[in-house]
């Protein structure tokens, strides 16, 4: 069984914090020790852990993204949105967590992402849990 969430994203570059939703899902699934598998189908967004405590970890991730791949550069692609592509795919498009009795073991300050870079757009993400 696959699991889909919905994501609308609200503005071009933005991290949307699914760590509730992702923990939601897992309850209902009633796997208590295995792996969950977060997957993002799009080509520009992605999904990454890190730091939900402080909302100026987020910023100045997406600052420095902006840097080390502007929005205008001598890119190919004609649809313009060849920065999203590549942040997309340096965030990347999965994330394993383990499931250790029922929780997800995640460390005290991380949370999960999902990464939008070419929103405001109507997203999903696939969870898959496996038992082991
Ligand atoms: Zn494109």
């Amino acid at each position: 069984m696959v699991y889909e969430i919905e994501v609308p994203s609200k503005s071009h570059t933005q991290f949307i914090d699914i760590t509730f939703k992702i923990r939601e899902i897992v309850n209902k699934s009633g796997i208590v020790n295995g792996i969950c598998c977060v997957y993002v189908p799009h080509t520009t967004a992605g999904v990454t852990i890190n730091e939900n405590a402080d909302p100026d970890v987020v910023d100045d991730m997406i600052m420095e993204l902006n840097k080390v791949v502007p929005f205008e550069d001598r890119y190919k692609h004609m649809e313009g949105n060849s920065a999203a592509h590549i942040k997309a795919s340096l965030m990347g498009l999965s994330k394993n967590i383990i499931i250790n009795e029922g929780q997800l073991m995640l460390g005290t300050w991380q949370g999960i992402y999902f990464t939008e870079f070419d929103g405001p757009r109507h997203r999903k993400v696939y969870i898959k849990i496996i038992k082991g």
